[in-house]
């Protein structure tokens, strides 16, 4: 597809045309075998409102930022790789028509077209591509994808506790695990997600509590070296809280018996 494309000279001056746009402030995106197939201006659903984003779709990857002047520059670029990618088509709502999800294991996010013409067209090119990468490479699509961020606006209240109302004072927090909008006191822990952050997240007490219980779990159904295993790995989770969680998650979870392990094993085959 499109490969005819790669290394002639039309191609890389198209390359170049996006990489003089987004300046000292993008990547090189030329390589050997890279092709451009299209762009456009797509709306993101972003944290606070959706907003226009410039989209470059490359047969390996997908480019975006944000537009300053249009066809002229742009900043704030983002390089997904096409092979971490799924899409799921979305129902229109009343602010946004023509959208979909495009989810990857570090960020999924919303993006809606101008017209459903144009969401067929991207979503066939994009499906295009990364079929076509997975069958070049012998990858699966991949399957497990980051929680989209619900949008600052869709809700008053923390989506935990239903109690704390946000005001200019009582600020909204994300969930890296769930992407809910939740309290401070609802998300005061923190979680080593690798495939998300070499660093912990804040996630809300009940992702919390599930990671901490699945990790548990693991390291209770390994062979050999469950308590160093477990140790070493839970420690490693928790650098980044913030406060003492008042036993909170692990109240409910004894690591103690042979017993135990073996039913909680059992019932995970
Ligand atoms: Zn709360
Ligand atoms: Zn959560």
């Amino acid at each position: 597809m499109m490969d005819h494309l790669a290394n002639t000279e039309i191609n890389s001056q198209r390359i170049a045309a996006v990489e003089n746009c987004f300046g000292a402030s993008g990547q090189p995106l030329a390589l050997p075998g890279r092709v451009l197939l299209g762009e456009g201006i797509l709306t993101k659903e972003c944290r606070k409102k959706p907003k226009p984003r410039i989209f470059f779709l490359f047969n390996d990857i997908l480019v975006y930022g944000s537009i300053v002047i249009n066809k002229r520059k742009y900043n704030s670029q983002h390089i997904i790789p096409l092979e971490d990618v799924t899409l799921e088509t979305l129902p229109d709502t009343l602010q946004m028509k023509n959208r979909w999800m495009i989810k990857t294991s570090k960020k999924s996010f919303v993006v809606s077209a101008a017209s459903l013409t144009e969401r067929k067209e991207w979503i066939s090119h994009l499906e295009e591509c990364i079929k076509h990468l997975l069958t070049k490479t012998g990858r699966q699509p991949c399957t497990e994808h980051a929680a989209p961020w619900i949008p600052d606006k869709a809700t008053d209240i923390c989506m935990r506790c239903t109690q704390t109302k946000f005001s200019t004072l009582t600020r909204r927090h994300h969930c890296r695990k769930c992407g809910f909008v939740v309290c401070a006191d609802c998300s005061r822990q923190r979680f080593l997600m690798p495939r998300l952050s070499p660093k912990p997240l804040r996630v809300c007490n009940l992702c919390y509590r599930q990671l901490l219980h699945s990790e548990i779990l693991t390291a209770m159904c390994q062979p050999e070296g469950i308590g160093s295993s477990l140790h070493s790995k839970a420690s490693s989770s928790f650098l980044g809280q913030e406060e003492e969680g008042e036993g909170k998650g692990t109240a409910d979870i004894t690591l103690s018996s042979e017993i135990q392990r073996e039913r909680y094993c059992s019932s995970l085959s």
